[in-house]
């Protein structure tokens, strides 16, 4: 047993986007281990190298066998975890590169969506005794029963680095991105959004699954269970970012808002004139979990009394809207109502804040602000700690931009965004 703390650092697809990033990348690394850390890396594809392998894959079909499309996913990250090695080698401190098998990410056999469900990292700990810095390609693992190549769903690098710190019991998982941390809103639409210093795992999660891209959401609930501290930091700076952990400082009081958020990725559906009798929901419910779609709000008008009939509006995302609507459509006579409308020029704006405790009028001090913008809510729904509204999609950068101010999040600055699109 050494004494050495261990520390995971996790470098996303921007930070290692070509040849000098890389080197940069390396650098780090080595300071790192130069402080007498001992230190494992996992790695993300190069820049926007998955997105292209996708865009190649559907050139050849529309549908891409399962199977082979994590085998070619995770030719991405195997790129970048050689040339990373060989960067750190050249530095003059040994390196070894992993793939997701070799590093023991053991998952379920869902390819594209897989779950890890044991890591067994022996040859991360042989290389880390022998003095070598292990780099751990991310986002991909192996499953024992079909003996095949997996991978844990697009964004999943941030999850194998959460999975090997809680597994070698590091002291920090280390996020580097392209931005200082996790923001008051997404920079790149928010540019007087600033880096908060503490977001607890909850906020996170809920910010996470309201549309903030900082994070997979997948890490972040494996970083709760397992009590792994995340430090999201800039790979393109020193400056300290932020802490994610289970909650903030003895001294630090709980803001109101931690963080507004966007999801342009939602659409709405609205079924019409549903009878509006004991049982309809819950069909047109089941038709709808048939499809595999994951439901967000939900709103049902009150009836209209002359005609007892309602209507039943829920959000979903865009990609699984085609599916839900022709089911929908199938079983009109047999539900009975008359119309399904569907909608994806619509916007989610969530606000998240564990201070939404103990405060009363947060959500009049939103509606406020956004009657105020002029902008109009379609639908609301809340949670303990987060409030969402539905506008219109085209309005969505305004109201974020509204609401951000009217809860006086705005800095005296503009944030500085280093590298990336976002995508
Ligand atoms: N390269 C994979 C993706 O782009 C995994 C990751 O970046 O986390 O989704
Ligand atoms: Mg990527």
């Amino acid at each position: 047993m050494s004494s050495v703390s261990l520390i995971v650092q996790k470098f996303g697809g921007s930070s290692v986007a070509d040849a000098e990033s890389i080197t940069r990348v390396a650098r780090r690394i080595v300071a790192t281990k130069a402080l007498g850390h001992d230190v494992v890396v996992a790695v993300s594809a190069m820049g926007d190298t998955t997105d292209d392998l996708v865009d190649l894959a559907h050139s050849i079909t529309d549908r891409p066998d399962p199977r082979e499309m994590d085998m070619l996913l995770t030719t991405g990250e195997r790129i970048s975890m050689a040339l990373l090695a060989m960067a750190i080698k050249s530095l003059g401190v040994d390196a070894r590169s992993f793939t997701g098998s070799q590093a023991g990410m053991m998952t379920d056999s869902q390819h594209g969506a897989a779950r890890i469900v044991d890591v067994t990292p022996d040859r991360v700990r042989e290389a880390l005794d022998e003095g070598a810095v292990a780099i751990v390609a991310g986002f991909q693992g192996f499953n024992r029963d079909s003996r095949d190549i997996t991978t844990l769903g697009r964004g999943g690098s941030d999850t194998t680095a959460v999975a090997l710190a809680a597994a070698l019991d590091a002291e920090v998982c280390e996020i580097y991105t392209d931005v200082d941390g996790v923001f008051t809103a997404d920079p790149r639409v928010v540019p007087k959004a600033h880096k908060v210093d503490v977001v607890t795992y909850e906020e996170m999660l809920e910010l996470a699954a309201a549309g903030a891209k900082v994070l997979h959401i997948r890490a972040v609930e494996y970083a709760r269970r397992h009590g792994v501290r995340l430090h999201v930091r800039s790979s393109f700076s020193d400056s300290q970012g932020t802490l994610v952990a289970a909650e903030r400082g003895k001294n630090m009081e709980e803001p109101i808002i931690t963080g507004v958020a966007g999801d342009l990725s939602v659409a709405k559906v609205t079924v019409i004139g549903v009878p509006d009798v004991p049982g309809k929901a819950a069909q047109i419910f089941t038709l709808v979990a048939g499809t595999g779609a994951n439901i967000d709000m939900i709103v049902q008008n009150v009836s209209a009394a002359n005609t007892g009939l309602t209507d039943i509006s829920f959000t979903l995302p865009r990609t699984e809207g085609d599916a839900v609507v022709a089911t929908l459509r199938s079983s009109q006579a047999d539900v009975g109502f008359a119309d399904v409308a569907y909608d994806d020029n619509i916007g989610k704006l969530s606000v998240v804040g564990g201070g939404m405790r103990t405060n009363a009028g947060v959500s009049a001090q939103l509606f406020t602000a956004l009657f105020e913008a002029g902008i109009n809510m379609e639908m609301i729904s809340t949670s303990e700690i987060r409030i969402s509204v539905v506008t219109r999609g085209d309005e969505l950068k305004r109201a974020m931009g509204v609401v951000h101010a009217a809860f006086g999040l705005d800095g005296d600055v503009d944030a500085v965004v280093y590298a990336g699109t976002g995508r």
